[in-house]
């Protein structure tokens, strides 16, 4: 458990209290979440958030930037060491953020992008209607087959019919390898820049358990708070000078005011311990620990997107399996204290806020230490509880079951020694 807050102001103290004991007492399945370490809380929980820096590090609008510029230099020179890039910028707020930002930075107004629809697993940035990507840019979509696996033949034929300015790959609900060389031959035959959303696996990325992005993409975003354990927030990297001139330009005047200097100093505390031998271990176990998950789910005859996973998640189909809706199985799980969020299947018949799935992932219990025998137990608990939604004396001992997880895996405060 992260240490208790004292605050005279003791509303506030309560609720971020409870918060954490939430987090302690929860097994947290959701994919994009993790835990991070007490150095990396630290490190946000400065004085930072008071200083005032636009521009860039030797460049500011600003006096007193000395140390908030060597904070700055010192998050880019890790960044670019980890996803070996040339330049990063990072100081995008959010990923939603940082990707309106590569928008602005490889087209104008109204230029066309193609990129994954919501319901096969792409994220609401990437052209959805009710998203900037899809208000001011005119948006088209490519998906997965029926068997929920990306076709690059179908996105070629899709891409030369479209004419997109930029293609984008990388996504947040799709649990099979990403080809970032076919895309980039696709984006090179209809003259479209490639860009690779890898939010959700660049922890996997850094360890070399997934394939790398660069040299493939003309642009790579990550957030920082997934897979890669950080603060929340974004950066985005490029090999190419004039690219991250845009780049630099569209974070800063283009959307963004002030760095968030807390933040970076986050993300930098987050990419010292990427960068320690530790961190391969840990994304390794994170995908030992998926496999096994899904696996165990796959024995009993659940219906997995895609028939298995070669990252941190999966899909269930819900309905096929259980005969549940996703947001049924989200709020099952929750009386158990095992949070986890309903998604869209491909080609879902339900809405976003109903759903015929559940997205599952093994990146924040693998922080806590969980291995594979602690994964396949709880498959076989959520399992038994989706089968029995109305059993209250079955709910009970599963209950004490996660109880007794959750009290001999606390979250860690440390990773590296
Ligand atoms: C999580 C995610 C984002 C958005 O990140 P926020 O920080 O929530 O704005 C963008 N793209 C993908 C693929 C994601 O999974």
């Amino acid at each position: 458990m992260y240490k208790k807050i004292n605050l005279k102001d003791q509303e506030l103290a309560q609720y971020i209290n409870e918060e954490n004991k939430r987090q302690e007492e929860h097994i947290e399945l959701i994919a994009s979440e993790n835990y991070v370490s007490e150095e990396v809380i630290n490190a946000l929980g400065t004085c930072l958030t008071n200083k005032y820096g636009e521009g860039y590090p030797g460049n500011r609008y600003y006096g007193g930037c000395l140390w908030v510029d060597e904070i700055e230099k010192l998050a880019q020179k890790r960044a670019c060491e980890l996803f070996g890039a040339k330049f990063a910028n990072v100081q995008p707020y959010s990923g939603s953020v940082a990707n309106a930002e590569v928008f602005m930075s490889l087209l104008k107004p109204g230029e066309k992008v193609l990129g994954l629809s919501l319901d096969s697993g792409g994220h609401l940035s990437h052209g959805y209607k009710i998203s900037f990507s899809g208000i001011f840019y005119e948006s088209h979509t490519y998906t997965v087959n029926k068997d929920g696996i990306l076709d690059y033949d179908e996105i070629r034929k899709i891409a030369l019919q479209v004419k997109p300015k930029m293609i984008i790959c990388g996504f947040s609900a799709y649990s099979q390898l990403i080809d970032f060389k076919k895309f980039r031959e696709i984006a090179d035959e209809v003259g479209a820049y490639l860009f690779a959303d890898i939010s959700h696996i660049s922890g996997l990325v850094i360890a070399n358990l997934h394939p790398h992005p660069f040299p493939h993409a003309h642009v790579v975003m990550t957030t920082t708070h997934k897979t890669l354990r950080g603060t929340r927030g974004a950066i985005i990297l490029t090999n190419d000078e004039e690219i991250y001139k845009k780049i630099n330009r569209s974070v800063f005047p283009g959307y963004q005011g002030g760095p968030l200097f807390h933040q970076i100093a986050g993300k930098a505390a987050a990419f010292y311990e990427a960068l320690q031998p530790e961190f391969k271990e840990y994304q390794k176990r994170v995908l030992e620990n998926s496999k096994a998950f899904c696996n165990e789910f796959m024995e009993k005859g659940v219906k997995v997107i895609s028939g298995l996973t070669q990252n941190h998640l999966f899909i269930i189909n819900t309905k096929e399996s259980y005969g549940l809706t996703g947001k049924e199985c989200e709020l099952l799980l929750a009386k158990l204290n095992i949070t986890i969020n309903k998604n869209a299947l491909p080609f879902d018949t339900e809405s976003p806020t109903v759903t015929s799935g559940i997205r599952l992932g093994s990146a924040a219990m693998t922080s806590r230490g969980f291995t594979t025998v602690e994964f396949k137990l709880l498959a076989n608990l959520i399992h038994q509880a989706l089968k029995n939604p109305n059993s209250e004396d079955l709910y009970k001992i599963i209950k004490k079951e996660v109880a007794k997880l959750t009290h001999d895996f606390p979250i860690k405060r440390q990773y590296i020694k």
